[in-house]
């Protein structure tokens, strides 16, 4: 899907842009990025940012999506010889090679009389696809893990023992973690994606609580300490289009820009409320809230003021950040973005704030300020300015927990849920999105039904697959005429918290949608 335009993408990686003008070979209609905008001759090549790691990250996205794109080619191949009389043999043979993993036999044996079902095919790659980059993701990864900005001591050193993050559900928010804010994800980073990033307070409520135990129970012990006892950070990102605000911003808030960044800073406040009466003053986590600018994965930084509360007005903007700090030695851009922040933390009106935030986390926010200027220029480098495909691209649905250790942009939609009823709000956004990019073309929309358990708990495996199956029949229930007619795919799968299974499928004889 969109297949020619990812490829125009990466065909105009490496190449700078230049001056105002788009480059020569990028479509007609994308605009400039606003971050990169120098004079005649000269080129976007800042001075913190790191070029290596970027290109490792490049590789990693090409081969990610090469798993997946590639799966339309070859199965055209595979139709072209649906009538040979060695046809499933062929078959295997190519999907094999190509995609290493085979096809369900009964699919290619029932060819000859039924035709093909490329759909059901489709979806059934579409998840071995992600099947197969969650369990190389270790060895994949690896290249460019070490080289994030944000690793655990880092965090640790600004006062922060656990990083909540909470981002839309959007797939151009998958690879927040890694690529927009280079945040190494381990232990001590929890990501939970919401529509409009509507996180759960309850929920949070109760990780806060493990967290806080572990840390009491000493688990936190060996991290470097910034200023004081080291504590819990909740971090909300919304989202919006700069090109295109009205048409391109959340689906959840409908591309209101305001109401994204409104309902979202209510939610930290509605969190930290939540402590305090329920644990004392004083117990709150403290929270951050990001925006972020899906065309070029820029940031709004929003900066806490001395009670620790955040405002939608008061924030750094990453791009102009880049722009401004661009032909700088590294010290002076250093110098200016954190003048820049001091100024904004000063600022009055609508933004204005009480008191100067904790040092801790002036010193995250220039951290992740300065990271992030890594993406905005890998944006530029790599995908010509701006992303080709500036709206949804999503592969597929993923409605449960979320995978492990599989974040990049665009790759799925994640429906965070325990149950349909509850989760009934993001998995229709999804829905949505995919009514527009695969059922438009034909294509059935795939759902991977996907839960981890934590393996020390007696029973707890058995747990989450009978809660898969439940979420699998709700699924077909709730779109019974899509699943009724094969445009709705669904296959479940589990994984262990820590060591042990990666994304297992559940081969349940009776699913329904099959394959
Ligand atoms: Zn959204």
């Amino acid at each position: 899907m969109n297949t020619l335009k990812r490829r125009a993408a990466m065909q105009g990686r490496g190449r700078p842009v230049m001056a105002t003008s788009a480059p020569a070979d990028a479509p007609v209609d994308v605009a400039p990025n606003p971050a990169c905008v120098i004079g005649p001759g000269q080129e976007c090549r800042h001075p913190l940012v790191d070029a290596v790691t970027n290109q490792r990250l490049f590789d990693y996205e090409r081969d990610v999506r090469a798993r997946f794109t590639g799966v339309v080619d070859m199965l055209r191949g595979i139709s072209a010889l649906q009538h040979e009389p060695d046809f499933v043999e062929r078959a295997q043979r190519i999907a094999m090679q190509r995609m290493e993993w085979p096809l369900p036999e009964e699919l290619l044996r029932n060819a000859w009389v039924r035709g093909l079902d490329m759909r059901a095919l489709h979806a059934h790659c579409q998840f071995h696809a992600a099947r197969r980059c969650v369990r190389l993701a270790e060895a994949e990864q690896a290249p460019w893990r070490a080289g994030l900005a944000l690793q655990v001591r880092e965090l640790a050193e600004c006062g922060f023992h656990t990083v909540d993050i909470s981002p839309c559900a959007d797939g151009r928010l998958q690879g927040v973690v890694p690529y927009v804010m280079r945040m190494a994800q381990d232990g001590h980073v929890l990501v939970k994606a919401y529509a409009g990033a509507m996180f759960d307070v309850e929920a949070d409520m109760a990780d806060w609580a493990r967290r806080e135990l572990e840390r009491l129970n000493g688990a936190f012990d060996h991290l470097p300490r910034g200023d004081g006892a080291l504590r819990y950070l909740k971090v909300a990102v919304y989202h919006f289009s700069s090109a295109h605000s009205a048409e391109q911003g959340c689906a959840f808030h409908a591309s209101n820009d305001r109401q994204a960044v409104e309902s979202a800073a209510a939610r930290l406040d509605e969190l930290r409320v939540a402590v305090e009466r329920t644990y004392g003053v004083g117990a709150a986590p403290e929270v951050l809230l990001i925006g972020l600018d899906t065309d070029l994965d820029a940031l709004r930084i929003h900066l806490p003021d001395g009670d620790g509360d955040v405002n939608p007005y008061r924030y750094v903007d990453t791009a102009e950040l880049y722009r401004e700090s661009l032909g700088m030695t590294a010290a002076q851009a250093r110098e200016h973005i954190a003048a820049r922040v001091d100024e904004a933390q000063r600022m009055q009106g609508w933004g204005q704030g009480y008191g100067s935030m904790r040092d801790g986390m002036r010193r995250l926010a220039l951290a992740l300020a300065e990271a992030n200027l890594s993406q905005i220029e890998y944006v530029i480098r790599h995908h010509a300015g701006r992303y080709a495909v500036i709206g949804h691209d999503e592969e597929f649905i993923c409605a449960g927990d979320p995978l492990p250790d599989l974040q990049l942009r665009n790759l799925f939609y994640l429906a965070h849920l325990d149950t349909v009823e509850e989760g009934v709000a993001d998995l229709d956004v999804g829905m949505r999105i995919f009514r527009g990019l695969n059922l438009r073309q034909g294509l059935a929309v795939p759902i991977l039904v996907h839960f981890c358990y934590d393996a020390r708990v007696p029973s707890a495996r058995e747990r989450a697959a009978a809660r898969a199956r439940r979420v699998r029949d709700a699924i077909v229930e709730r779109y019974a005429p899509l699943a009724a007619d094969g445009m709705l795919h669904c296959r479940m799968a589990l994984s262990a918290h820590g060591d042990g299974e990666r994304c297992e499928f559940l081969d349940d004889p009776d699913s329904g949608s099959g394959h």
